[in-house]
């Protein structure tokens, strides 16, 4: 009979135990004793969901990140970090830095960037040639006991060496493969702990074989499992995000005791691969959906598989597509979701309780599966007839799209002629990418609203005067382009989310972003298009209190597609051009209503690049396209800003020279101007704003500073095509850090005009 198991469950807990054990801790509200003690709750709550399970994973949960769990597991963890006897300690001053206290002790953090194609965020292992491992294994010995003497049959879950060191940065030029025989030593000592302690399978992640790789690294791959392969226990070698592409045939002749596909995102033919293994080899199929919220078809993957569970017995394993760590937790959380679309959704608790049900189904007693297999099936019914879906005039407006709604009139050099004409700015205008701090009483007040504690109009008048405090300040700092500071967002995309049909915000589906950071993406389950405008009020309420112009504030197709949970009976791109669409709506009321510059931000356009790059066209094709959409409609003089995060854009320049934004604002701050390089070797033709200020550091950044990264930009690019911006939104910051720095920002600007 299949077996069933999973590669991972959501840390934060049903209720965000987490993110407020580690907030309290962090802060000081609890010590270390009460602080285990919550864990240790929340760790008991996540086994009590896995009581089906045929084998339970034990080293998925982490305090902060599993790959920093990893770097500690083989104590490769940075000098500067290691000051306090006490590990957690030095765990978390990896994980989030320590200022210096009294000019001692400061530690910076490690570098956090996006986990595969995902919003969740690891911490980047750092090696060089002197890069030692040591295996410390007592905190994941300690924790598969413990399951053990609950009865659990335990499968510990390690990262693989080679997806390791993939992840992983390297500060000289040692080419990252030399470090993997150290690093196999260390694991082989680990697997020998494991199987001592009575463990007889360990699943081992590789992801990385999703990703297109060098013969070296397909090599280094055979390698590594022909020296594990010794090991005394059996290895499930998991894969997912992606179809194995170039490296199935080295997959499938790996040494190990299984393998684990991703059959949601791959397109193999599991009997097939069946066939290629051996008899004794395990298969594990992730046929329910790990990235997404969705209801499975229980009765089509019944029908699918059943003659793969007769012929491999217990050798076949049915697990979700990957770890659950990217779906929120528990449906029943949500109290306030339309009764129409809850029954359609399953978070991971649910897709727990699917597994069980294909196993049942799929074994010698089928029958006691049908109550729960009727169910699925009456959902999957509903939601397939479900007229809530669809909008025959989104359908009709896609269709009613031209060619010419894409492009703008004219050239961006003409078109900048005539902004300029008209808008009247300086050399070197200087702006800001659009939130300024949410601050206390900001989240007050919108707690306050959602509480029914303050009635709507309470609540708008309260947000007009943040946006008024947030225009004098501007007006005082002296900025060219003001903005009005985005204080009635809770979230860039989850508060467009609140004003398109199509789209589902909800109560509690929170997903962790990082550490104790978790978001709640919202669920595209039909149609998209505007129900109102979304922002217009709030543009133009700013717009009046000052005579500089205020640029309008959105957040653009892509973005709002990549950061949702996406329906699944449609391809993306028709669900880009829906919300493009929506978006254009937004953009050409916004200059009905007198605004002149429009700020469409594309903040996750590069993220959502496939994992291989053979699919980057297609991606990059319609993603483009549906900005374009969304800003094509505007007259001459309307100027478009795009902005975007995460600088590496090297790759992409013909791409984001076809968006056509007349301003595109850019993290560049980090990277010394170095980013622009690219741009002008590429000869990108319109204007640039490269962030002069990073905004993740506290550190305010002096004239000089400001005045030397303008004066590097300008040896790039024409200084009739720079501006002058901070790397990103300011709404982490705080108010005083944030005036001192756009101070600084004014002056540097008006000290280089005046060296014109
Ligand atoms: N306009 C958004 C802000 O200023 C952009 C944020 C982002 O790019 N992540 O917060
Ligand atoms: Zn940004």
């Amino acid at each position: 009979m299949a077996k069933i198991h999973t590669l991972g469950f959501p840390r934060i807990g049903k209720h965000r135990e987490l993110k407020r054990a580690l907030e309290a801790y962090w802060n000081q509200k609890i010590d270390k004793p009460a602080f285990t003690q919550q864990i240790e709750a929340l760790e008991a709550q996540r086994f009590e969901s896995f009581s089906h399970l045929d084998l339970v994973q034990v080293g998925d949960f982490s305090l902060y990140d599993h790959v920093l769990d990893t770097s500690f597991l083989f104590s490769n963890v940075p000098q500067r970090a290691l000051q306090s006897r006490d590990s957690l300690d030095n765990y978390f001053r990896v994980a989030r830095g320590k200022a210096s206290i009294n000019d001692c002790c400061a530690a910076s953090a490690s570098q956090m960037t996006k986990w595969f194609d995902t919003n969740y965020h690891y911490i980047v292992p750092e090696f060089n040639q002197d890069t030692v491992f040591s295996l410390n294994s007592d905190a994941l010995l300690g924790k598969v006991r413990h399951a053990r003497s609950q009865g659990f049959e335990v499968k510990p879950v390690i990262i693989g060496p080679l997806t390791y060191l993939y992840l992983g940065e390297v500060s000289d030029n040692t080419p990252v493969l030399d470090l993997l025989d150290k690093l196999l030593n260390e694991y082989k000592l680990l697997l020998n702990q494991l199987a001592k302690l009575g463990v007889s399978w360990v699943q081992i992640d590789e992801p990385a074989l999703v990703t297109e790789l060098s013969p070296q690294w397909q090599f280094a791959y055979k390698y590594a499992y022909e020296v594990l392969k010794h090991a005394q226990v059996k290895l499930l070698l998991t894969t997912y995000f992606g179809d194995l592409g170039d490296n199935y045939k080295l997959v499938c002749e790996l040494p190990v005791a299984g393998i684990h596909v991703d059959l949601t995102r791959a397109q193999i033919d599991a009997s097939a691969l069946a066939d290629r293994l051996l008899p004794e080899q395990v298969l594990s199929l992730g046929v329910i959906d790990g990235r997404n919220v969705w209801v499975s078809d229980l009765s089509e993957l019944i029908e699918k598989l059943q003659a793969l569970a007769q012929k491999k017995g217990d050798l076949l394993w049915l697990a979700p597509s990957c770890s659950l760590l990217h779906t929120p937790v528990d449906i029943n959380t949500e109290t306030n979701l339309p009764a129409q679309v809850k029954p359609w959704l399953a978070f991971a608790q649910q897709k727990l309780e699917e597994l069980h049900t294909l196993k049942v189904a799929l074994g010698p007693n089928p029958g006691a599966a049908s109550a729960a297999l009727l169910a699925n099936k009456k959902a999957i019914e509903y939601k397939k007839r479900s007229a809530l879906r669809s909008r025959p005039e989104v359908q009709a407006s896609i269709n009613a799209i031209e060619p010419s709604w894409y492009v703008r009139d004219k050239s961006f050099t003409q078109r900048y002629a005539q902004q300029a004409d008209l808008i009247n700015l300086p050399q070197f205008p200087t702006t800001t990418i659009g939130s300024f701090p949410q601050t206390p009483e900001i989240r007050k007040l919108r707690q306050q609203y959602k509480a029914r504690a303050i009635t709507l109009n309470e609540y708008e008048k309260g947000l007009e005067q943040h946006i008024a405090q947030c225009i004098a300040q501007q007006e005082e700092i002296g900025l060219d382009v003001l903005v009005h500071g985005e204080a009635e967002r809770n979230d860039m995309v989850e508060y467009f989310a609140s004003y398109l049909n199509g789209m589902l915000t909800t109560d509690f589906a929170w997903v962790q972003s990082y550490g104790s950071r978790c978001v709640k993406p919202p669920i595209i389950y039909g149609d998209i298009s505007r129900k109102t405008s979304m922002t217009v009020k709030w543009i133009r309420f700013a717009q009046g209190l000052t005579a500089k112009p205020v640029k309008g504030m959105l957040t653009g197709p892509v973005t709002i597609l990549n950061w949702s949970f996406v329906r699944d009976d449609q391809p993306r791109a028709l669900t880009a051009k829906q919300i493009a669409l929506a978006v254009r709506e937004e953009v050409l009321e916004l200059e009905a209503n007198g605004t002149q510059i429009i700020q469409i931000d594309e903040a996750a356009l590069r993220e959502g690049l496939p994992l291989k790059r053979a699919q980057w066209t297609e991606y990059l094709s319609w993603a483009i396209d549906a900005f374009k959409l969304s800003a094509g409609g505007v007259k001459n003089e309307t100027q478009i800003h795009t902005h975007m995060c995460y600088s590496q854009f090297n790759d992409i320049l013909p791409d984001i020279q076809r968006m056509d934004a007349d301003v595109i604002t850019i993290e560049t701050a980090r990277s010394q101007m170095k980013l622009l390089d690219a741009f002008n070797d590429f000869k990108y033709a319109n204007s640039i704003g490269p962030g002069v200020y990073d905004i993740h550091s506290p550190n305010i950044p002096s004239v000089k500073d400001i005045e030397s990264l303008m004066k590097r930009a300008m040896d790039q690019l024409p200084s009739e095509r720079l501006w002058v911006n901070p790397d990103c939104g300011l709404k982490t910051r705080a108010w005083p850090e944030v005036k001192s720095a756009l101070e600084n920002l004014v002056e540097a600007a008006l000290a280089l005009r005046q060296n014109q």
